[in-house]
């Protein structure tokens, strides 16, 4: 049998890791011939919640489940790890400012990027989901100065899913009919959900849905505020899709995207497109070989340009800001 590979999940215990371990267990992250052995990295507080799931995954009886163990301790945790999802993080309590909630999270990621560090395997893998997550991992991967730094993303895969579903239901046509749609910048309200590089059945989006008032005042909000939308209707954050996307985005990065299309993520910038250099900021994106890279050489109009740039000038601050704190 081929050697089980060691995904360790952090915040194991939330709502978001409830509805991803039993799809990781189930060969959904990395196909159906690897077997993987989960490693679930909890706070104290977390760990009996986090032994209840492991006694659900363990009913499910998943031939490919080759182990689960459970942590407090985040060198442990990621010992040998091969993959890591970082899931769990502070979230923004009442009257927290930016800099307190940086801050906080700062106290979460940069121990982790140092166990990371310390103890991952070679090929390590790592997707930021907790928030602010585009700067988690930049936290996280100042910490690990060992691990290659193209290693450290993180997920905008599920903004890039809502903009595909909303704009299969605004032209009535299927998922699987659209190519090429972009997030660029942060997992954040200024997030940009670029349609001007897209395909619908060949065609291109723009020519498909030429409304340029339905783009600006509903695709765009619509897409940056479904986190909010599903709050309100759920009384409960998103979890299936978020833990969905963190699916795709390991999925693709591990087996590759298809031939002549590309997806979203938030990798370190080499500076293309205009953004600075190692801020991690999503990009359209292909993988093959188990790397990212960049799509490059497209065009970006005046009113992509000015939406892209407003997104990073958010990442930059957030940057200077944790900087400002020592915490990179
Ligand atoms: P969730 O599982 O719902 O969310 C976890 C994180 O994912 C939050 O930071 C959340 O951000 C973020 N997130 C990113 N995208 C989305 C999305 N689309 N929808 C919802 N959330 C998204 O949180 P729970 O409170 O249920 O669980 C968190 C767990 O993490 C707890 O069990 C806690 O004990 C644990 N924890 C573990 C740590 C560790 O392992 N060291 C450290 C801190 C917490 P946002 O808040 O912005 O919604």
């Amino acid at each position: 049998m081929t050697q089980p590979v060691n995904v360790t999940v952090t915040g194991a215990a939330g709502q978001i890791g409830y509805a991803l371990l039993f799809r990781i267990a189930s060969g959904q992250l990395l196909g159906p011939d690897t077997p993987v052995k989960l490693r679930l990295l909890e706070i104290p507080q977390g760990v009996k919640a986090a032994e209840g799931t492991a006694m659900e995954l363990d009913d499910c009886a998943f031939d490919l489940l080759a182990g689960i163990d459970i942590f407090d301790d985040p060198t442990a945790g990621f010992e040998g790890a091969n993959v890591a999802l970082l899931v769990g993080a502070r979230p923004r309590g009442p009257g927290m400012e930016r800099g307190d909630l940086l801050e906080a999270n700062g106290g979460i990621f940069g121990p982790q990027g140092k166990a990371l560090n310390a103890g991952a395997a070679d090929d390590i893998r790592v997707l930021v989901v907790g928030n602010p997550a585009n700067t988690n991992a930049l936290i996280a991967q100042a910490n690990a100065p060992d691990i290659p730094a193209e290693r450290f993303t993180a997920m905008t895969r599920l903004d890039h899913n809502r903009a595909l579903s909303q704009l299969a239901a605004k032209t009535g046509a299927a998922v699987s009919d659209i190519r090429n749609l972009t997030i660029w910048g942060n997992h954040s309200a200024t997030q940009y959900p670029d349609i001007f590089h897209a395909q619908i059945g060949g065609r291109p989006a723009t020519e498909v849905v030429d409304d340029q008032a339905w783009l600006e005042d509903t695709f765009i909000p619509t897409v940056a505020k479904r986190g909010a939308a599903i709050i309100e209707a759920r009384g409960a954050s998103s979890a299936a899709s978020a833990a969905n996307a963190a699916i795709d985005h390991v999925h693709d990065w591990v087996n590759g995207t298809p031939a002549g299309s590309w997806t979203s993520a938030a990798i370190p910038s080499d500076g293309s497109y205009g953004v600075p250099e190692g801020l991690i900021s999503s990009f359209p994106v292909t993988s093959a070989g188990g790397a990212w890279e960049i799509v490059q050489g497209l065009d970006v109009n005046e009113f992509s340009r000015a939406r892209i740039d407003a997104s990073v000038a958010e990442l930059t601050e957030e940057r200077d800001a944790v900087k400002g704190l020592g915490l990179i």
